[in-house]
């Protein structure tokens, strides 16, 4: 009973739940919650020196750390997902800001963008060079601007005008990624070949206002040309936010990402999915298909059982797929489930919430 191939039956157990478990007798849900990721991708122990490991996990927890700081204190989850993506993006270690790969032609082009799942505001920015943070140029989009993306010169000029933090491209250069670039012209590989793992950074949360935040940054991949942009900047492939379902951030192999849809196409799943059991749990045919249920004024929003969550993340990443593509998405819902889903190896990934919860993982198996 998977995903949403079966909606009659699965709305049928919704009922019975709704029935069979007074609202009292159920579980508290987290105030707040966090994922985060630094990327998913072929990423084996055996590849893996104990104290390459061990940088990593330590990286992930202190960004992990600073989102987790924001929504403890009471602050919004807009500001969570940029204090995590910050620290990734100032880590050479990931795909992002400093540490990001090269392109065909020697460069950096960053991607970025950043949602809020309470108004659906959205801002992005694509192929840009010398940003620090583009996380923080995408949120300027958002606020100070009346559009939604910026790309390459254009976003580069709003970026100065806004006084955002500019480097000198040597900033962003590593002798990993130079090596990778120069391995891929010599011998003719692909991007997939030689960056193995894919290294986008990206944070989720849900504060304790109930309101939702999705962000994602990256350098894209090795050796892309043609000013190629991937999913990370496009709403709705690499990033999406809604508080009726759920806020995402992805990372893989982009072009996919973006033909499946593949953070909105979850989110939507969600939504559909509580609409359904709000519908059984009224008892009634609503008279219009309202996405934000004002047809059933009466009721709560519905929770979902991180079981059906987990379903609904696994089935999109596995048309990803079908299709050929490889990733993984991380994501919380306004229950303050925070959850990951990868078709990959490994990912480099961890979640926080206010009952305690507090990991960080790299491989599949753990
Ligand atoms: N999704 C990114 C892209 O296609 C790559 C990554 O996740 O590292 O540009």
């Amino acid at each position: 009973m998977r995903g949403f191939s079966a909606p009659i039956v699965r709305a049928l157990a919704a009922l019975c739940v709704a029935f069979a478990v007074p609202a009292a007798a159920q579980e508290a849900e987290p105030r707040w919650s966090i994922a985060i990721h630094g990327g998913a991708g072929t990423i084996a122990r055996e590849n893996m020196t104990p104290e390459q490991d061990a940088a990593y996990r330590a990286a992930l927890q202190q960004a992990l750390d600073a989102g987790k700081a924001v929504l403890a204190g009471g602050g919004v989850a807009l500001d969570a997902v940029e204090a995590v993506i910050t620290r990734l993006e100032d880590d050479e270690k990931f795909n992002a800001g400093r540490g990001a790969v090269f392109t065909w032609d020697g460069t950096h082009e960053l991607d970025s963008s950043i949602m809020d799942g309470r108004t659906r505001e959205a801002g992005a920015v694509a192929g840009v060079t010398g940003i620090r943070h583009p996380i923080l140029l995408a949120r300027k989009v958002m606020t100070d601007s009346p559009h939604v993306m910026l790309a390459g010169d254009g976003a580069e000029a709003f970026a100065a005008e806004q006084g955002l933090e500019l480097m000198p491209p040597e900033w962003f250069d590593t002798e990993a990624r130079r090596e990778a670039l120069e391995r891929m012209k010599v011998e003719k590989l692909s991007a997939l070949d030689v960056d193995i793992k894919f290294g986008t950074v990206g944070a989720v949360a849900l504060d304790s206002h109930g309101d939702m935040a999705a962000g994602t940054s990256t350098g894209g991949m090795t050796g892309k040309r043609w000013g190629r942009i991937g999913d990370a900047p496009v709403i709705g492939a690499g990033t999406y936010a809604d508080n009726r379902s759920c806020a995402i951030s992805a990372t893989g192999w982009g072009e996919y990402f973006i033909r499946v849809g593949v953070a909105q196409e979850i989110c939507t799943r969600l939504r559909l999915e509580r609409f359904i059991d709000a519908t059984l749990a009224a008892d009634r045919i609503p008279t219009l298909v309202s996405p934000d249920h004002a047809d059933l004024p009466d009721m709560p929003m519905q929770r979902l059982a991180d079981g059906t969550t987990q379903d609904i993340a696994d089935d999109v990443m596995d048309e990803v797929k079908a299709l050929g593509g490889d990733g993984g998405i991380i994501l919380v819902t306004p229950e303050g489930h925070a959850l990951f889903s990868f078709n990959t190896s490994g990912m480099y990934r961890g979640r926080a919430t206010s009952d305690g919860v507090n990991e960080v993982a790299i491989y599949s198996d753990e």
